[in-house]
């Protein structure tokens, strides 16, 4: 992407969090004041030309123009201020659909031939309810609509029989009432889609979310994989040179551990790499980690601790292991390991950190196991 490009999204992006907010649920209620504010927009458009034919008389429509921009600049402070976050209905959607409501009932008698164009906000209005309300508040609306119009369309005919004659009456009321329910059903049909849109992505986010957690973690130990601890320690050596910060890491393998599985079984073997795990998290400290890099072997890293630190770590680990019973079938049986330790320095990568702690393993193997080798330089492999 272009400086230009980005500089231009910069402030583009400035613009939009500057009028509708940063959050992107209230971003949605400030657009739908906003879609509010021109359906509004042609309903007053209509009523001027109306008045400029002569048709309608100035006051009404004026004042329709008024009481939306009034009732506009109002929703629109409340919802971008926060203010109405506090609400069950922080979109403030009931209470604008109510007030557009009321307003064109109250239109109704003056806007005469035009009259027609209140209607279509009627229906409008109800589509807006669409977005937040539950199916019962849609239709509770849409009641409270039809009887508003059925009442006014009542009232204008009686005080204005030539201007609102029952039978001009009669057909608008039957084709209002006969859209409602057409309006409310697809509306609802509408939310029911966005609802189960809804539940289908968190279901999507909860099933990635155990993919993440399944595919970073060991099965037997629940421990971080290698994978995963590749992925961390990638970071870590990262964030040690930024920051030169001592590190160290400790590569561990049980002694002997072929032994276990053929003289107790695979089973007993598993009991006794889980029991090596449980000790270990109780013995770390819960900055550290502990991963299973593969089989018998285990990586610890060791974040401000430098090799000394990490050599007493380990004793205290193997001092605890010595009383931990694997399982019940081989009481005296007990798991012991070997280790070797490094730390981290500048200019390390992955390999040389790993090699390092394999040298010092080895080391340790062949100077007679269940024992801590700092890796020193020179070390014979
Ligand atoms: P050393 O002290 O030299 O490390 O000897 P060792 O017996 O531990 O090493 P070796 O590499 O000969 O054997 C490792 C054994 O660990 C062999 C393998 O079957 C066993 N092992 C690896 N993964 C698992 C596992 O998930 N469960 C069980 N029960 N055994 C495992
Ligand atoms: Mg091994
Ligand atoms: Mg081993």
């Amino acid at each position: 992407m272009s400086e230009a490009s980005l500089e231009g999204d910069q402030s583009r992006a400035k613009w939009v969090n500057l009028l509708l907010g940063h959050d992107p649920k209230q971003q949605r209620y400030v657009v739908r004041t906003g879609l509010a504010v021109v359906t509004y927009g042609i309903v007053g458009t209509v009523g001027e030309i109306a008045v400029a034919d002569g048709l309608v008389e100035t006051f009404p429509v004026r004042m329709f123009e008024a009481l939306a921009v009034l009732a506009s600049l109002l929703s629109y402070a409340l919802v971008r201020s926060g203010w109405s976050k506090r609400f069950h209905d922080p979109g403030l959607t009931l209470w604008q659909m109510g007030f557009g409501s009321l307003l064109a009932t109250w239109c109704y008698p003056y806007f005469d031939q035009v009259r027609g164009s209140l209607i279509a906000l009627q229906l409008g209005i109800v589509m807006f309810g669409t977005f937040n309300l539950s199916r019962y508040h849609l239709w509770r609306f849409s009641v409270f609509v039809v009887l508003c119009m059925g009442s006014i369309m009542w009232w204008s005919n009686h005080q204005y029989p030539a201007r609102y004659p029952a039978s001009i009456e009669w057909v608008y009321f039957v084709m209002f009432v006969g859209l409602q329910p057409i309006a409310v059903v697809l509306g609802n049909q509408f939310g029911a889609m966005r609802t189960s849109l809804k539940r289908h992505r968190a279901e999507l986010q909860d099933a990635l979310q155990t993919i993440r957690e399944l595919a970073s973690r060991d099965e037997l130990t629940g421990l971080y994989n290698r994978r995963q601890a590749v992925s961390v320690m990638e970071q870590w050596i990262r964030n040690a040179e930024q920051h030169a910060a001592v590190c160290s890491l400790a590569m561990i393998d049980l002694d002997l551990f072929k032994q276990i599985n053929d003289d107790h079984g695979h089973h007993v073997g598993d009991e006794a790499l889980k029991a090596f795990t449980a000790e270990a998290q109780e013995t770390l400290r819960g900055s550290e980690l502990i991963a299973r890099w593969g089989g018998e072997e285990f990586l610890v890293l060791l974040p401000r601790t430098d090799t000394e630190g990490a050599r007493h770590a380990m004793a205290r680990l193997r001092e605890r292991l010595k009383f931990h019973q694997i399982s019940a079938e081989t009481p005296a049986l007990r798991v012991c390991f070997s280790s070797g330790v490094t730390d981290l320095r500048a200019g390390d990568q992955l390999e040389s950190v790993l090699q390092r702690a394999d040298q010092a393993l080895y080391q340790a193997k062949r100077q007679g196991r269940g024992r801590d080798v700092v890796h020193v330089e020179n070390m014979s492999t």
